[in-house]
């Protein structure tokens, strides 16, 4: 003892201040803290306390985060774009970017590997590879929201697929027609798709090829689709108005797919009034026709349809095929039987695209436009028969496709007012801006 004081006294002037003050210090912690410790026990939102040990909560993620930074960093790893060519597949793309036929194996089994057996011509794939040629990570973007990555692991690949918000907004279009329909829909901002389907929304009450006038006009309300603040497409007519000659129809398009009138009728017919695409009609139903020549009643019992030979002719509503062969007057030939004792009748077909027996769509193609049996030119004739007795196709009276599910009444009300006010209040919005661009223009 004396000779470490000795030696302390030897020290420097600094230096005996400095032990001094550690002592001290030492001393302090080891006198007090014992008892404040035990006190703290109970009570684990105190202070930080001098002398006791704490446990940290430190993040896992960090704790293994950090080397494997390093590890990264210690590797140059080097991105390369594949392009998927014809014929291609994961093992020739990963043969060319001279991984191995393992390395391919167990990336494609990897949780999501499978995505990487249907690659698309010209899709491009992402590869990141290290100093020794090893595949370090993959990026395959499969669509606009849908990514697969795969990385190395220490085991293996492990893969997912990150998958992107679609965010949609709601936009509106508005037109006058001042020469035709599909111009005006088309200079309103809508696309030629968006432009179809708002005919076909209308197209049981409208004839857009013979009844659009100047003055008919529309409102549309419908979605647009964004993926990260980027557009990347239309989504559906959520609601629509037109008007033509006058009448004013509207459309609301319901969570399951239909689209309704404001009282829940559905906007459709249960049959189409023209089951072909036509380019005019080249014989009008007469069902009563009396022959002055042949001295009797010579009846059309259907419509005759000019078109094209080969035009794709539908089912003009859901049913059964009761009849689709062949014989010398009618050609080839289908007959469907539907609800309601309603019969339709398809002649003159170049090829039938049904059998007797099968059961068709609304809309579904049963044959192609021809001239076999007797007929002069391509065109098809047909019938339109309730309860046995021929009506005249042109102006039977449809019956309507089935309106709203009496469950979905109320749920279906709520959303048609609202969306016909955000309709109304767009159209009003419309009508002051052409109202004063159209007294600034002089035609
Ligand atoms: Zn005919």
């Amino acid at each position: 003892m004396i000779k470490l004081k000795n030696i302390f006294l030897d020290l420097p002037k600094k230096h005996q201040v400095l032990i001094s003050g550690c002592s001290l210090f030492l001393l302090i912690l080891l006198v007090f803290p014992s008892e404040k410790a035990s006190a703290s026990r109970n009570n684990t939102k105190s202070a930080i306390e001098v002398g006791k040990i704490y446990q940290l909560d430190i993040p896992e993620e960090t704790q293994i985060a950090e080397p494997e930074v390093a590890a990264v960093k210690a590797e140059q790893i080097s991105w390369q774009t594949a392009i998927v060519k014809s014929g291609d597949s994961l093992g020739k793309i990963f043969k060319r970017f001279g991984f191995s036929a393992a390395t391919t194996y167990a990336v494609d089994n990897t949780a999501a590997g499978k995505n990487l057996r249907s690659l698309k011509v010209g899709d491009e794939i992402n590869i990141a590879s290290n100093d020794d040629g090893d595949l370090i990570k993959l990026k395959y973007q499969m669509s606009l929201t849908d990514t697969l990555i795969v990385n190395k692991t220490d085991t293996g690949f492990s893969s997912s697929v990150e998958q992107k918000q679609i965010e949609t907004r709601i936009d509106y279009a508005q037109a006058q027609i001042t020469s035709n329909f599909w111009s005006a829909a088309l200079a309103s901002g809508l696309s030629n798709n968006q432009t179809m389907n708002l005919a076909n929304v209308f197209g049981w009450d409208i004839d857009f090829a013979l009844d659009i006038r100047e003055g008919d006009s529309f409102t549309v309300m419908f979605e647009n689709q964004y993926v990260d603040g980027d557009f990347v497409g239309h989504g559906n007519i959520l609601a629509a108005e037109f008007s033509n000659q006058g009448e004013t129809f509207k459309a609301i398009r319901f969570k399951d797919g239909e689209y309704y009138a404001a009282n829940g009728d559905s906007m459709r017919k249960s049959f189409l009034r023209a089951p072909v695409s036509f380019q005019y009609i080249s014989s009008s139903f007469k069902p009563k026709r009396y022959h002055p020549i042949l001295k009797r009643v010579k009846a059309h019992n259907g419509v005759d349809y000019r078109a094209p030979q080969g035009t794709p002719v539908k089912a003009a509503g859901n049913g059964r095929v009761i009849a689709a062969t062949f014989n010398k007057y009618n050609g080839n030939y289908v007959f469907i039987q539907h609800a309601n004792n309603i019969v339709t009748k398809y002649l003159h077909f170049s090829k039938r695209a049904v059998k007797k027996g099968a059961r068709v769509k609304q809309g579904q193609v049963i044959g192609y436009v021809g001239s076999t049996g007797l007929s002069q030119a391509p065109h098809l004739h047909y019938e339109f028969l309730l309860n046995g007795v021929h009506r005249n196709p042109r102006t039977v009276k449809l019956p309507d496709a089935l309106p709203i599910d009496k469950k979905y009444k109320a749920e279906f009300s709520l959303v048609a007012n609202n969306m016909i006010s955000q309709l109304e209040g767009s159209k009003q919005a419309f009508l002051a801006a052409t109202d004063t661009a159209v007294s600034t223009i002089a035609e």
